[in-house]
C-alpha cells in the first residue's frame, strides 16, 4: 500500500486524558481513534493487526475442530432473565425496542449459544461439539482508563464446548490449554504471559486465567519462583500463599493483564436452559459446558504495552500491519523513485506486505514515522547505494546493504 493514499496520518496532539502507554502509542501512529472513553475505531493499520490476531486465532480454534458462527450482539431480554443475568451482571447494557420489549446487547454469549445448540442436540452422538465465534461485545465497565485494555465495546474470541460428562469437558479444557499457549506464542507475548489460577465464580473452584506480565495490567499475580505456576491475587486469603502445584511459599509479585481466560462451567448455563442429550441407553442427561476467551483488541494493547521503545512500536513479524516498510528517502529524485517503484513491484510480486512511503515529507519525519508505526523491516532507498537497499530491523540497531533477494529471503524468514 502507497503511504501517500492512507487517509490516516500520525500525530503528536492526543487527548490529555488517554494516559495509557498503549492508547498513546496506537492513536499516534494511526492505528485507532477515541470516541468516548473504552470506544475506540480500528482505522486500516489497527484492522490489518486486529485481522492477523484473528487469523491466528481462528487456525488454532479450527485446528481443534471447533465451528465458527457468528451469534447476534442484540439479545432479548427472556433469555437473560432464564439465567437470572438481567439482574445480575452489572455491566450489561440494556435498551428498550419500539414494542416496549427490552434487550441486552451482548456481553457475553451463553444466553444465546445454549438455547441455540438446543435445537442440534439429541444424542451422545451428537457430542463433543465446540462453536466459537470472533465478535464484539459490550460492557458497561466502571474504569475504562487503560486504552483499548478495557473497552466498553471490544473484540472477542469466544468458544463454547458441550460435552457429555465433565471428564470429556476436562479433557477439552486441556487441548484448549495448549492451543492458547500457540496463539500467545505465535502474537510473541508468550515468555511474559503466566497460566494463573483465578475464581471459579459458582461453578468450579478454580479458573484459569493467561496473565501477561507488564506494569499496564490490572490485576497482580503471584508467580511461584520454582514451577511458575501463578496464582491471581483476587483469590489469595492470605498474603503468604503456597503453591499449590509444587508447594514452593516463594512467588515473585507482578502487574499483569489477563489476555485470556478458560473456565468450566459444567452445568451452570445448560441447567437453566435444560439443555440435554439421550445416552446409549436412552436416559436424558445433562449435558456439561466449558467456555474460553481471548480479548482481541486487549491482546494487540498488550503486545504495544511489551513491544515498545522510546520512538515507537516494535510489532513481532507475525502481527504486523505489513510485514515491510520501504521509504524513499528523496522523492525528487528520479532514479531513485524509480528505483524503488521497481522494489515496491518486486516485493509485491513475492507476496510480501509492503507499506511504500511515498510521500512528498522530510526524510527525517519519514524515518520517525516509520520507528512509530513500528514494521519489523524498514528499506531505505536513498539513491546512493548502486541497487542496493539499506535494511533495518526495527527491534536491531544494525544497517545493513543488501540485494533484494537477500531481503525477501530476510522478511520471508522472519
Ligand atoms: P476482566 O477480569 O479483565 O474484567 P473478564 O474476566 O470479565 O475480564 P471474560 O468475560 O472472561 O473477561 O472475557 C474473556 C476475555 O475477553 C478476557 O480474558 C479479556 O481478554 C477480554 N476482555 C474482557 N473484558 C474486556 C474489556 N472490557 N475490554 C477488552 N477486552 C476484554
Ligand atoms: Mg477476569
Amino acid at each position: 500500500m502507497r503511504q501517500s493514499r492512507l487517509f490516516t496520518k500520525t500525530t503528536k496532539n492526543i487527548s490529555a486524558e488517554e494516559k495509557s502507554l498503549n492508547a498513546q502509542l496506537l492513536t499516534r501512529g494511526g492505528f485507532v481513534d477515541k470516541l468516548a472513553a473504552g470506544i475506540y475505531t480500528h482505522l486500516p493499520l489497527g484492522l490489518r493487526v486486529i485481522n492477523k490476531i484473528g487469523n491466528i486465532i481462528r487456525e488454532e480454534m479450527n485446528a481443534l475442530g471447533a465451528q465458527e458462527i457468528l451469534m447476534p450482539a442484540l439479545q432479548p431480554k427472556a433469555n437473560w432473565q432464564v439465567t437470572g443475568r438481567w439482574d445480575e451482571l452489572d455491566v450489561l447494557f440494556k435498551l428498550k425496542g419500539d414494542d416496549s420489549k427490552e434487550y441486552a446487547l451482548g456481553a457475553t454469549h451463553e444466553e444465546v449459544v445454549v438455547p441455540l445448540l438446543g435445537k442440534f442436540i439429541f444424542s451422545y452422538k451428537d457430542l463433543p461439539i465446540s462453536v466459537y465465534q470472533i465478535q464484539t461485545k459490550f460492557r458497561n465497565e466502571k474504569r475504562a482508563k487503560s486504552g483499548i485494555l478495557r473497552g466498553r465495546q471490544f473484540l472477542m474470541k469466544d468458544l463454547y464446548s458441550f460435552h457429555a460428562d465433565e471428564k470429556d469437558l476436562g479433557e477439552f479444557y486441556e487441548k484448549i490449554k495448549e492451543s492458547y499457549w500457540k496463539i500467545f506464542e505465535r502474537v510473541g507475548i508468550k515468555e511474559k504471559t503466566y497460566l494463573t489460577l483465578a475464581s471459579g465464580g459458582t461453578f468450579s473452584k478454580y479458573s484459569h486465567e493467561f496473565q501477561t506480565v507488564t506494569d499496564a495490567g490490572e490485576d497482580t499475580i503471584y508467580i511461584c519462583k520454582k514451577c511458575h505456576l501463578s496464582i491471581n491475587k483476587e483469590i489469595l486469603a492470605d498474603i503468604n500463599p503456597v503453591c499449590p502445584e509444587c508447594q514452593s511459599e516463594e512467588f515473585d509479585v507482578k502487574k499483569a493483564i489477563e489476555v485470556g481466560n478458560i473456565f468450566k462451567l459444567n452445568t451452570r448455563f445448560s441447567g437453566p436452559f435444560n439443555l440435554r442429550f439421550k445416552d446409549a441407553d436412552g436416559k436424558e442427561k445433562i449435558i456439561f459446558m466449558g467456555c474460553f476467551g481471548i480479548g482481541l483488541d486487549r491482546l494487540m494493547g498488550t503486545v504495544v504495552e511489551i513491544c515498545n521503545d522510546e520512538n515507537g512500536i516494535v510489532w513481532p513479524a507475525n502481527i504486523a500491519p505489513f510485514q515491510a516498510h520501504l521509504i524513499l528517502l528523496k522523492p525528487d529524485d528520479k532514479e531513485s523513485a524509480k528505483e524503488a517503484e521497481n522494489i515496491y513491484d518486486a516485493l509485491q510480486k513475492a507476496d510480501i506486505e509492503v507499506l511504500f512511503d511515498d510521500r512528498n515529507l522530510s526524510a527525517g519525519i519519514k524515518l520517525k514515522d516509520g520507528d512509530l508505526i513500528g514494521i519489523p523491516v524498514r528499506l531505505v532507498v536513498s539513491g546512493r547505494n548502486k541497487g542496493k537497499i539499506e535494511v533495518k530491523e526495527r527491534a536491531k540497531e544494525e544497517v545493513r546493504l543488501l540485494n533484494l533477494n537477500e531481503i525477501i529471503e530476510l522478511i520471508k524468514g522472519l
